[in-house]
């Protein structure tokens, strides 16, 4: 038996065959060819069902967004149609006599290299449309279609390190666990996983190798650790352990209907997280009081282009419709840094926790933002909605998502449709800057809600995807704590809620000091909630003032 620890995400226990996910990197190699013209052909053939679907690429965006944006597209197409390109190509293959994978992926690298001589911003940009064209030309040459990574049966599934997409697109109910090499506690792949109810580990190191690949392994979530081929007196342990397990969430469960009360009577709110209309089941399931963050992004990252209105639409009534009238926070396309998405042609940039993302995207394209804000503000009818903005550092960026919003409703009065008058608009505080300001942008909106995990890793300067510091990372800082302390007084003194919605709020270890600050609700993984529900009724507050300063709050 082979004992390996690494980081605990998501607890349960479960046994089952490890198999490694594989990313979609391809490998070209250079080999010499004895017949050249067929792999002419291979490359024309490759051409041209890349042309296909680049069409239906240009067809998709351009009914979703229009034309501007679809005319990325264009220019694949004009690249790949490119008689100096094919002849390039060809060239290779046929005086070196060179396959024709290899031949493409030479050309691209000559055609980068020229590129990035010129200084020009956009001409630049067009080698991320050059590696576009070059991984599709050699998926085809090499018959590589289906870049999915399938999973026919259950199993536990380890990798080097999972992205959101891949994550989203692994088939659940064939996984049994997720456990990782690298990736931190706070990565969206973990908070994936905990909403998805599956028992993960991360950050487990150089020991979880591909050697391991179909081997039979337990893998406890509770404490991180993964068994390799485990001895039968630590499956009976497991076993064991896991069956104590349930009965605690029994116990737990006896909680349902009962009230979030402290014992000197102080009352909080508590909802849930999700990332999609299927975690709605547990939200029912665990009694949340309402949806605190539906991280609309996840809508997008399913996808494999951009979903359109009515998609969208869609999905936010129903949510609505089944939560039945309690109050749901969907928060805007919170995208870029770990949360990337291929057809979105996000550009690669050094630093992207610091960069492209979040409502810095929506607002550089009013048209993809005001497509999702028409679909929220239609299923607005259908429920108590309110619409919360990631990522805010500014009073400007506040406005100018009010005139969109703005922008939306008179479009949506042409079209005659209907939409609520009672939508409550909020701004995530998760930058340092937006809690500096939390006094201004109080005047601005109708709540806050705090993300704490951005903005522990803005303030602490600790990237949240880096395991090597998630485990020295002081999750408790006085820093963070005080940031809390202050937004809260900011936003009381206009008389506006604040909530948690970042990981920290499970941490039963602080229930008490968020709620002697006067945190107004916290949303949290569905399965956190009762546990949750359960700390809150054993704590006493009427000595905040004390509690306050136990915690280095005042
Ligand atoms: C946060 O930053 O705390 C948050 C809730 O948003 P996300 O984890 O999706 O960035
Ligand atoms: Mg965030």
């Amino acid at each position: 038996m082979i004992v390996l620890k690494g980081k605990p995400i998501f607890g349960g226990i479960t046994k089952g065959k490890i198999i490694f996910f594989h990313k979609k990197e391809t490998v070209v190699s250079k080999c010499e060819v004895k017949d050249p013209q067929f792999e002419i052909d291979k490359y024309e053939s490759a051409k041209r069902c890349a042309l296909e679907e680049i069409q239906k690429l240009y067809d998709c965006t351009f009914e979703n967004l229009g034309r501007e944006d679809a005319g990325i597209f264009l220019i694949q197409q004009m690249i790949l149609g490119d008689i100096d390109f094919d002849n390039a190509v060809k060239e290779i293959i046929l005086s070196e006599g060179l396959n024709a994978d290899f031949a493409v992926a030479q050309t691209v690298r000559n055609y980068s290299t020229m590129l990035g001589k010129i200084d020009s911003e956009y001409i630049k940009s067009r080698s991320a449309d050059l590696k576009d064209i070059c991984d599709r030309l050699i998926k085809h040459i090499l018959h590589l279609s289906g870049n999915k990574f399938k999973l026919t049966e259950k199993a536990i599934v380890c990798a080097e390190d999972l992205v959101p997409s891949e994550t989203m697109g692994l088939d659940r109910k064939n996984v049994l666990a997720l456990c990782t090499k690298y990736g931190s506690a706070n990565s969206h792949a973990a908070i994936l996983a905990r909403t998805m109810n599956i028992p993960a580990i991360t950050g487990i190191g150089c020991g979880l190798t591909e050697d391991f690949n179909g081997k039979t392994a337990i893998a406890d979530g509770y404490d991180g650790t993964l068994y390799i081929e485990p001895d039968e007196k630590t499956v009976k342990r497991l076993f064991e352990k896991e069956e104590k397990e349930a009965k605690k969430r029994e116990l737990l469960r006896r909680l349902k209907g009962r009230k979030n009360i402290t014992l000197d009577k102080t009352e909080i709110k508590i909802f849930a997280n999700i990332s999609g209309l299927s975690d709605v089941d547990s939200v029912i399931e665990n009694d949340a009081g309402g949806i605190g963050l539906f991280r609309s992004e996840f809508l997008y990252l399913e996808n494999d282009c951009f979903p359109n209105e009515e998609q969208q639409f869609f999905n936010y009534r129903r949510v609505l419709e089944r939560m039945q009238g309690k109050p749901v926070v969907v928060r805007t396309l919170d995208l870029g840094a770990d949360k990337s998405i291929d057809y979105f042609g996000l550009p690669q940039e050094k630093n992207p926790a610091l960069g492209f993302r979040s409502v810095r995207i929506c607002l550089n394209d009013p048209d993809m933002f005001k497509t999702q804000l028409r679909a929220l503000l239609r299923a607005s009818v259908y429920g108590n909605l309110s619409i919360l903005i990631p990522m805010i550092i500014d009073i400007e960026e506040i406005r100018q998502v009010k005139e969109l919003i703005n922008q939306a409703k008179k479009e949506l009065d042409l079209r005659m449709q209907d939409y609520s008058n009672n939508i409550k608009l909020g701004i995530m505080i998760e930058t340092p800057a937006a809690v500096m300001l939390s006094d201004l942008l109080a005047k601005e909106v109708d709540f806050f809600s705090i993300g704490t995990n951005d903005l522990e890793q803005y303030t602490l300067a600790a990237d949240r995807q880096n395991s090597m510091i998630d485990c020295t990372l002081p999750h408790h800082h006085t820093a963070l704590l005080r940031m809390i302390n202050m937004v809260c007084i900011n936003a009381h003194r206009e008389g506006i809620p604040v909530g948690i919605c970042g990981e920290l709020g499970a941490d039963c270890s602080l229930t008490e000091a968020f709620l002697a600050i006067g945190i107004d609700e916290i949303s949290v993984n569905p399965s956190n909630i009762l546990a949750l529900r359960s700390k809150i009724r054993t704590l006493n507050l009427s000595c905040k003032q004390e509690i306050l300063k136990k915690y280095g709050i005042t």
